[in-house]
């Protein structure tokens, strides 16, 4: 499956590849290749569907994200004022 996230290594927001059996989950950013892994369990499904679902929020604040359909391609948000004092909380 894919997955639009931010990804750690290149800092960009890029179309990220999972894959996993029913042990592991590989996280492969298409833009840089970075490569993580973690555990296939409850904990990790949960991540994706939670990053799913702040997509959508992310998406109306930043439509740029919407540029990203294809492996390989990414998206460099510049920070905004307005979002700092927002949603960030506890994390
Ligand atoms: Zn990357």
């Amino acid at each position: 499956m894919q997955i639009k996230d931010l990804c750690t290594s290149c800092d960009c927001w890029t179309i990220t590849t999972i894959e996993h059996d029913d042990k592991r989950a590989t996280f492969t950013c298409t833009h840089c290749k970075n490569e993580f892994e973690m555990p296939w369990d409850t904990n990790t499904r949960f991540l994706i569907r939670s990053i799913r679902h702040s997509l959508k929020k992310r998406t109306k604040q930043y439509p740029e994200l919407q540029e990203l359909k294809f492996a390989g391609d990414f998206v460099k948000l510049e920070p905004r004022a307005d979002k700092k004092s927002g949603s960030t909380g506890c994390k």
